[in-house]
């Protein structure tokens, strides 16, 4: 079903509570990588820009008690903001009451206003953590605040917490719009289009540490994917399980049936390492070599090895719709990066297909290149967008009002 968009509504003169996510890294009040705030900044100025009020709500971190509340205000995110939009931003020290509400009443039409982190509301209450265990009581009182709802937060949508599908729930309730925003929007055009409707060849990257994580997305897309390449961490498991010699590579003991079956679900679709760079040690500087699929006794893998490169790109070059997910190495480590790196210069170096990065560290990956900008989608949500591939469904996208 689609879903409605903020820009098919009328947000004039309205009051738009529009959930952001600006979970964004911060040290010593200095705002470190603020891709997710610039990925947000097409809806907020839209609504500015057409006459609405942009009052906006996010978290930051995890509220475990005073001390995080000192640290994860998000001050210094709604200052980093104003420099963003090149305008004022009112920042309201509460989330919840009289200062917030007089401070909303005092907005004129094109005004943005940021409120404290939503996740102050998981301590110091009867409730318990009213936002992250979705108190319905909060969500409609965030709801009573606005005249439209906007949820362009894709980073949480896999969560049911208050400030999105508590909010969304209770607009809907007294018959006002919960819409998407245009991150929104864009995460599940691509994603969604790449499940559901992929051009082939369609080619699945995953890679990161534990097979355990990517059940579920193997799963789901193995009958959609023509390929599915594995390198990371998690790939020895798959190795192990078609007896090879693994030395001291990540494993999980207990995944090897599940990657037989998998293995065997998938024939040939899923390609695992030939090579490998092992190390005797988990260190940048431990002595490592090139070794083929074994990994020799009391040595551990921490990249694909050239040849692995090679067969990867070969089966890349013909794609036209590529999902990754996850490096190929240790790739924090110079040494280990090189696959990494080289499956993201081959993506950025596809003219004729779609590309999609889910978050995290493939991400930061592609970053690190200076590839971003040739990949179609990198993607906001790490967790949000591994769940959508998945094929579950997300419960802060299904809270969203259908057109
Ligand atoms: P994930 O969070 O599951 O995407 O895993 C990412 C982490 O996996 C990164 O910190 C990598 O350093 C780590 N990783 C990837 N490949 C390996 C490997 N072969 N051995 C150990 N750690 C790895």
């Amino acid at each position: 079903m689609a879903k409605l968009i903020v820009s098919d509504v009328d947000v004039k003169d309205k009051k738009v509570l529009i959930r952001v996510d600006f979970n964004v890294p911060i040290k010593n009040g200095v705002i470190g990588n603020d891709n997710r705030m610039v990925a947000a900044l097409p809806t907020i100025k839209y609504v500015t820009d057409n006459g609405g009020k942009a009052i906006l709500l996010s978290h930051l971190g995890r509220i475990k008690s005073d001390e995080d509340k000192k640290a994860l205000s998000l001050r210094p995110v709604a200052e980093h903001l104003s420099e963003l939009l090149g305008k004022d931003v009112e920042f309201v020290p509460v989330n919840e009451g009289a200062e917030l509400e007089a401070a909303i009443n005092d907005m004129k039409d094109g005004d943005v206003i940021l409120m404290e982190n939503t996740r102050f509301q998981d301590i110091d209450n009867d409730f318990g953590k009213r936002e992250s265990k979705n108190d319905p009581k909060l969500g409609e009182y965030w709801a009573s605040l606005g005249d439209v709802y906007v949820n362009d937060a894709f980073g949480t949508a896999h969560r049911a917490h208050a400030s999105n599908v508590g909010i969304a729930t209770a607009m809907k309730a007294a018959n006002k719009p919960a819409a998407a925003g245009f991150l929104m929007e864009k995460e599940i055009k691509f994603l969604g289009d790449a499940v559901d409707n992929p051009v082939h060849p369609f080619v699945t990257i995953l890679g990161g540490a534990k097979v355990s994580d990517k059940i579920g997305v193997i799963e789901n897309l193995i009958p959609k994917s023509d390929h599915i390449l594995i390198g990371g961490g998690m790939a020895y498991t798959f190795l192990a399980a078609q007896g090879h010699e693994i030395g001291k590579s990540l494993f999980e003991a207990d995944k090897v049936e599940l990657a037989k079956e998998l293995l065997e679900k998938a024939g040939d679709k899923i390609v695992l390492p030939v090579d490998n760079v092992a190390a005797v040690e988990f260190s940048n500087d431990a002595k490592h070599e090139v070794v083929g699929v074994n990994i020799p006794e009391g040595e551990m893998g921490l990249d694909i090895g050239p040849k692995t490169i090679a067969l990867f790109k070969d089966i890349l070059k013909d794609a036209k719709t590529v999902v990754w997910n996850g490096p190929m190495g240790a790739f924090e480590m110079s040494n280990y990066a090189e696959g990494t790196l080289e499956v993201g210069r081959a993506l950025g170096n596809l003219t004729d297909a779609r590309t999609i990065i889910g978050g995290g560290d493939s991400a930061a990956a592609a970053i690190q290149l200076g590839i971003a900008d040739k990949i179609s989608h990198i993607s906001t949500g790490g967790g949000a967008s591994l769940e959508y591939l998945e094929g579950k469904e997300l419960p802060g996208i299904a809270a969203i009002s259908n057109k």
